[in-house]
């Protein structure tokens, strides 16, 4: 099942998520549904609250291979090591992206999809995926981590982006 992608200015963005007690049946339907949609929409990550969920649970696919995601649940960032600029965009805030600085590598901890407990150490995009959905988890966006002119400005220019978008679809 593909579900729609949630966008900026949704609250539903903006909110921490909860975490997940037990991975029931439909917990699992829902990683499904995240991964299938993560897929077809061609990106390298996504977090519940992306679809609507307020679960803490991510999806990430660097290699785009199928088959081959990584399922993170209730994931914390346990290490953070060095810097790494890297050109991020994000599926809720479409058509526009920036330059981010986040940490070069990262160990991730949490559980997988059958519930056992998991360590990701991560460099490269991996590191920036999961740093990317862990925000996202806390209710924030790639926008949060720019400084305030930079903000301001991709904001702007996503809001226009969507007025456009607005009038196409009239
Ligand atoms: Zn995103």
């Amino acid at each position: 099942m593909i579900a729609p992608m949630v966008k900026e200015p949704d609250p539903r963005l903006h909110r921490k998520a909860v975490p997940v007690t037990q991975v029931t049946e439909q917990i699992l339907r829902l990683i499904d549904t995240m991964i299938e949609t993560m897929v077809v929409a061609q990106g390298v990550g996504l977090a519940a609250n992306q679809i609507g969920s307020n679960l803490n649970i991510l999806v990430a696919s660097p290699d785009g291979k199928e088959g081959k995601e990584l399922v993170l649940i209730n994931a914390v960032i346990l290490g953070r090591r060095g810097r790494a600029r890297l050109a991020e965009g994000c599926l809720s805030v479409p058509g526009v992206s920036s330059d981010v600085v986040r940490a070069a590598s990262v160990t991730v901890s949490g559980l997988d999809r059958k519930g056992r407990p998991v360590t990701v150490e991560a460099d490269g995009l991996l590191a920036k995926i999961l740093q990317h959905e862990v925000d996202h988890l806390q209710g924030y966006l790639f926008l949060d981590r720019l400084g305030a002119w930079k903000r301001r400005r991709l904001l702007r220019q996503y809001q226009r982006l969507c007025a456009t978008l607005r009038q196409v679809q009239l």
